[in-house]
């Protein structure tokens, strides 16, 4: 707690001098997704919507391409429960949307719940706390029991038809949401599978309702067994 008090005497992912937690330096070279002359939604972007499964996802809003700095900053954040790279992740995501051509912003924030096991495990869940950050700084409610995760089988060893199946059946979804525009947040998005098999139960249960996805970072390059 007392560190968090103290000014940050050095930034968090090159260690020199610096005031913020993240130096200016290090800002510079990351890799943003600009919204000057390309759509804000990544879904109209071909090389990022050709590699995100996207069924039932209305639109993809993220800060940058999962690469150094963001994946080092989210790692972090994943592995203790480190509010500093949440604030950064926040901040980033904040600006981002400010910058965005975004026509309507959704009424709630949908963090992706994951297993009692493994919340048990890490005592926090990090789409919980990037939701409840970035809707503190945008002014939007975070909803956290809008799903839930029952605990799946592991995905390791199954095929790509198994792995779907048994994404399928991991999360029980709410009926009767009061809201028409929702954002389902997580912290990074791989291939989409996770957050489009959400939608479409989201639209299943909750009819006419917009669906989009707020990541902070969103993965670029095809990797070998993607589910
Ligand atoms: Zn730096």
């Amino acid at each position: 707690m007392l560190k968090r008090l103290l000014p940050n005497l050095a930034c968090m992912l090159c260690h020199q001098h610096s005031s913020s937690v993240v130096c200016q330096f290090c800002r510079y070279d990351t890799v943003f997704f600009h919204h000057t002359d390309k759509p804000s939604n990544l879904l109209l972007r071909p090389e990022v919507a050709k590699y995100v499964k996207h069924s039932a996802i209305d639109g993809l809003y993220s800060i940058g391409p999962y690469q150094w700095p963001l994946n080092k900053l989210i790692g972090r954040l994943k592995s203790s429960r480190d509010l500093l790279p949440a604030g950064v992740l926040a901040d980033w995501f904040a600006e981002s949307i400010a910058n965005a051509d975004l026509p309507l912003l959704p009424e709630a924030l949908l963090p992706v719940p994951i297993t009692y096991w493994r919340y048990y495990q890490r005592r926090y869940n990090q789409a919980v706390e990037l939701a409840n950050l970035i809707g503190k700084k945008i002014n939007i409610p975070v909803d956290t029991q809008w799903a839930r995760r029952k605990t799946a089988k592991q995905q390791t060893g199954l095929n790509r038809q198994q792995r779907l199946q048994n994404l399928r059946r991991a999360y029980i979804v709410s009926d009767g949401l009061p809201y028409r525009h929702l954002a389902i947040v997580d912290d990074v998005i791989t291939t989409g599978s996770t957050v489009d098999v959400l939608a479409k139960q989201l639209k299943r249960a909750n009819p006419r309702v917009k669906i989009d996805v707020w990541a902070t970072a969103v993965t670029l390059a095809p990797l070998v067994n993607r589910s």
